[in-house]
Formats: structure tokens, sequence, C-alpha cells
């Protein structure tokens, strides 16, 4: 069945997984960050990984999580030095822009939604070119909490004005989803695949695409 177009007026995006190959986030948080830990620490590599995602583990689903300031007090790492220095590692999925395109010609109203850390937002949209294709750009830490939490798009809605029966949401965090969709957003749709690396999972609770065109086809 063809996507109901006509019924959306907003369209949300989330950015790492979902616009952009997270792949990039992957190598640099489970290969790249511990592997400059144990460097700066002196300790051997698997030590060095248990610490680290053993901390990741802990800010899961909070802002520390994405907040790469907190992380370089937290490992006493220059992380975003060291994002920097892999930036041309970042990679657009390849239905982006083809789809960006598409809403552009549908007249959506399209807004970025992202966890990221506006450090790292705006490393990847200067990298990408993607900036001109959103009439919103928002961090979750401008609106003081993650997408997980429901005062986040109770906040956006405030901030956008968008009326949440007329939106999709398009991310490849369905605790993001569920909150979204328990504010109300009516097409709440889960990115199966987020990494080239990594095979498409498609998610029980949630309408799963892998790839843009099956909206637009
Ligand atoms: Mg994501």
């Amino acid at each position: 069945m063809a996507f109901p177009w006509n019924d959306v007026t907003w369209v949300l995006l989330d950015m790492d997984g979902t616009l952009l190959d997270k792949h990039f986030d992957d190598y640099f948080w489970e290969t790249l960050v511990p592997e400059e830990y144990a460097r700066r620490q002196g300790l051997d590599l698997a030590l060095a990984r248990d610490l680290v995602f053993a901390r990741y583990q802990r800010e899961e689903g909070t802002l520390n999580w994405t907040d790469i300031d907190f992380w370089s007090r937290e490992l006493e790492l220059d992380i975003p030095a060291l994002k920097e220095g892999i930036r041309h590692l970042i990679e657009v999925h390849p239905d982006t822009e083809d789809f960006l395109k598409f809403l552009r010609l549908k007249e959506k109203r399209v807004a970025l939604v992202t966890n990221a850390h506006y450090k790292t937002l705006s490393l990847k949209m200067n990298h990408t070119g993607l900036l001109g294709y959103f009439d919103e750009v928002i961090s979750s830490f401008d609106l003081g909490n993650p997408k997980e939490d429901i005062r986040f798009w109770e906040i956006l809605h405030d901030r956008l004005g968008f009326d949440p029966r007329h939106a999709l949401l398009v991310d490849d965090n369905a605790d993001a989803l569920a909150s979204a969709r328990s504010f109300g957003i009516k097409y709440p749709y889960f990115k199966a695949k987020s990494s080239s690396r990594q095979d498409a999972e498609s998610h029980p609770e949630f309408p799963s695409i892998e790839s843009f065109y099956e909206l637009t086809e």
C-alpha cells in the first residue's frame, strides 16, 4: 500500500543511522575511542573496551550519551578532535538525498530531530551539505531532553506548532519512536537499515523500512 502522503504535513527525521550511515558512529565509539583510551591510560585494549563500554551503558538514554564534552571529561580524551580526524568517514545513506528532494517537491515541512550534540551536528551538516533540505534543525540539547523522553516532543510541539496527527517520524531508535507515539505522532516509522555494515533489522512494534524508497514508490 502506498504511504498516505496527503495525510502528512510534517516530516521529522533522525540523523545518525536514519539519514547518515551509522557505521561512522559505531566505528568511532566502539573502535577508535577504546583504542585511544587504551593508549592514553596504558591499558590492554580488551580491558579498555570493557571499561569504556560499561561507562557508555550507564549513560544510555540520557543527554550525556551523545554529549561529546561529557565524554571528553569522562574519558580524558579530546572527543571533538578525534571525530574531526575521521570526518572523511561520514557517509550519507544512498537513499537519503532522493528522499529529501521528494519531500521538497511534495512541499512538506521537514525537520531534522537528533540527539546529537550540536558540535557533532555541525560537523556532520558541514561535511554532508544536507542542511539546506531542512526547515528546522533541532538538537535535543536545545530542548533539554533526549528524544526518548516525551518532554522532547512536547517542547518540540511548542516550538514548531506541528500537528502530531499529521506527522511522520523516521528513526532507527525504537525508544524515541515509542515516546513520539505516546505523544501522538501518527506515523512512527523504524529505519531498519541503519549501518552499511550491518543487516537490516525490522522492529516488531513499528512499521519498518529498509530504504526511503519504500515510502516514495
Ligand atoms: Mg539514529
